[in-house]
């Protein structure tokens, strides 16, 4: 479904992401970890295209997003990321759209569906993510957990079959982070294919079916949370798990 190979990008001199390789499978949850710098982020943008990487291949359901360092044709693109929602750390909401503006913005905009529908399944995600009594209020008077709830909620608006989130619960107060972390669980009931990159390792351990560690720019070490969490083959996956 994801097929990544030999992913490079760099910044100048500096390289981010080094001959990355990896496949996700239809269904899957993977957990990404790693510690600050390693280039977590830089991975999920490029999946959708927010980066331009320097070199390698991505496909999405087979479609070449960027073969061999050569990016396809903009509708393409448009294409192959249209299937794909990200969720950022701090939410990305527009403060002058109203929660339910804030969903339906994008499908509005794509004039692929009539109002009626893309205003019937605003009203079913944000049910879906607890939040039905809130469509008419403005970002600015929701919590945070609310805030990335209904950021989820607009993810889903285009029907994507992959949703990857950066850090979802990393900008809440603790208390607020169950909320956001229900939501995402219960996606992954329903059988959503994710990339989670996230600090919450009991979540990570809970929710995962394989983790990532990223270090310094390389999938260091893959495996089940089992063996991740329970077993790490490297020192310094060892080392990151035991800091925090
Ligand atoms: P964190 O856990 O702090 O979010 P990360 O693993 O997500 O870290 P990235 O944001 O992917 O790390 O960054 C990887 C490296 O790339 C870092 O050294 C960062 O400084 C560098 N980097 C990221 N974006 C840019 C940019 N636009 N220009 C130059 N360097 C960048
Ligand atoms: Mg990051």
């Amino acid at each position: 479904m994801i097929d990544v190979k030999q992913l490079q990008k760099s910044f100048g001199s500096l390289d981010v992401l080094k001959q990355i390789t990896f496949e996700v499978n239809p269904g899957e949850v993977v957990a990404v970890i790693g510690p600050s710098g390693s280039g977590k982020s830089t991975m999920l943008r490029s999946l959708v295209h927010l980066e331009e990487v320097t070199g390698g291949s991505i496909f999405i359901h087979g479609k070449p997003l960027v073969e061999n360092g050569k990016y396809a044709g903009h509708t393409a693109i448009r294409e192959i990321t249209a299937s794909m929602g990200m969720v950022f750390q701090h939410f990305n909401l527009f403060p002058h759209l109203t929660v339910r503006g804030n969903l339906e913005l994008a499908p509005r905009t794509l004039k692929r569906e009539n109002p009626q529908a893309i205003t019937a399944r605003s009203s079913e995600l944000l049910s879906k993510v607890g939040l039905a009594d809130k469509a008419d209020v403005y970002p600015s008077m929701l919590s945070g957990g609310q805030k990335q709830r209904v950021a989820i909620a607009r993810a889903l608006m285009l029907n994507p079959d992959i949703l990857l989130f950066d850090e979802p619960t990393s900008a809440l107060d603790p208390e607020l982070t169950g909320e956001v972390l229900r939501v995402i669980r219960q996606l992954a009931e329903e059988n959503m294919t994710m990339i989670i990159v996230t600090h919450e390792m009991n979540f990570a351990r809970d929710v995962a079916d394989r983790v990532f560690f990223m270090d310094n720019g390389e999938i260091a070490e893959s495996g089940t949370p089992e063996q991740i969490f329970g077993s790490p083959k490297l020192e310094r996956t060892r080392l990151f798990l035991n800091q925090d």
